[in-house]
């Protein structure tokens, strides 16, 4: 098998590794071949060797928009969280997709440059920020982003512009192309480092205030319909405290998923199937789920 033989340049990729342990909700299945590639050529071999072997691929990045269905996922993983180098030049930082987006923001700022505060606190890479347009408190990935570098599914390197990305409310082109973000560059200005910093430690405050960040979540489960505002929904809906399994509707934030413990996957699939189908009945609007959902079902 060509993907096992990559062991030989010293890549290391183990088989049936359960999920749960990266996943942010702490839920999820195996992975059947489960890889760590620590910069873009093993990224590339890896890749290649998947294709032989006629594998399927996922790429995550640090799984905090994720919902990995018990059963598991087919063929390679890739966790691009060793790809994390970020190099900061005069008003531009450029990032692998596998870094923080909010390492990348803090050191923006301890560079005095501005543009990222509003990234202080999305626990996402930098690859998985621009594939779902991540933001908050009124700033996105889309407003900073200058490029980004991708491999294309025909094993092509390139660069695209912002304008190329076609960024619109949590969705890039990336969900279209399957492109594999490699890296990012963010166009930023200069600023004053204390104010940056301060800015940013405010809005991890209020983050701190409003979310349920004492247990596991995936965030915000749904999009934001327009016009309206999911949480307040739920909670009209008589739906937060709701508990199927070991997921519930955060007492403290209803627009999040909380594992109180012991939840599958399928306790969250089932709660966000009940919440959908409410929301539906009450308030005639078909909610859509941000987080990702991937993986098959357990038997
Ligand atoms: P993953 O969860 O690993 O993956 C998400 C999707 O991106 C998957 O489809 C995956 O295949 C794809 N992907 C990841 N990396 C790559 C890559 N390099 N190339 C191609 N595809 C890739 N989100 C916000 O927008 N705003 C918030 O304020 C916010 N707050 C959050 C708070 C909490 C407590 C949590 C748990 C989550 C929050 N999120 C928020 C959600 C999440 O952090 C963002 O969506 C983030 O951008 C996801 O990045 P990730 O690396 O974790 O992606």
């Amino acid at each position: 098998m060509e993907l096992l033989n990559l062991k030989r340049n010293g890549l290391e990729i183990n088989q049936q590794v359960p999920l749960s342990k990266y996943t942010f909700t702490k839920t999820g299945g195996p992975a059947e071949y489960l890889a760590f590639p620590r910069n873009q050529s093993e990224l590339e071999q890896l890749l290649q060797a998947a294709k032989l072997d006629e594998l399927p691929v996922t790429v995550i990045g640090n799984a905090s928009n994720l919902i990995i269905r018990d059963g598991g996922i087919d063929g390679l993983v890739l966790i691009l969280t060793k790809m994390n180098q970020i190099t900061i030049s005069k008003q531009s930082v450029t990032a692998e997709a596998g870094g923080r987006i909010i390492d990348t923001a803090f050191a923006a700022a301890n560079h005095g440059l501005s543009g990222l505060e509003f990234a202080a606190g999305i626990p996402g890479s930098v690859g998985g920020a621009v594939y779902m347009n991540a933001g908050a408190y009124g700033g996105e990935t889309s407003q900073a982003l200058l490029s980004a570098k991708v491999l294309t599914l025909t094993g092509e390197i390139k660069e695209y512009s912002n304008e190329e990305i076609h960024f619109t409310y949590r969705h890039s082109l990336m969900q279209t192309t399957g492109d594999v973000v490699i890296a990012a560059t963010f166009k930023l200005h200069p600023g004053k480092k204390s104010a940056i910093l301060a800015q940013m430690n405010y809005l991890n405050a209020l983050r701190r205030y409003k979310q349920p960040l004492e247990y596991p979540s995936c965030g915000s489960v749904f999009k934001r319909p327009v016009g309206h505002f999911v949480g307040p929904m739920i909670i009209q809906a008589g739906l937060q405290g709701k508990q199927i399994g070991g997921a519930q509707v955060s007492q403290k934030h209803a627009g999040f998923i909380v594992n109180k413990g012991d939840a599958t996957a399928t306790d969250y699939l089932k709660l966000i199937k009940l919440i959908k189908k409410t929301i539906k009945q009450k308030f005639g609007i078909d909610l859509q789920t941000e987080v990702r959902v991937i993986g098959k079902p357990s038997n």
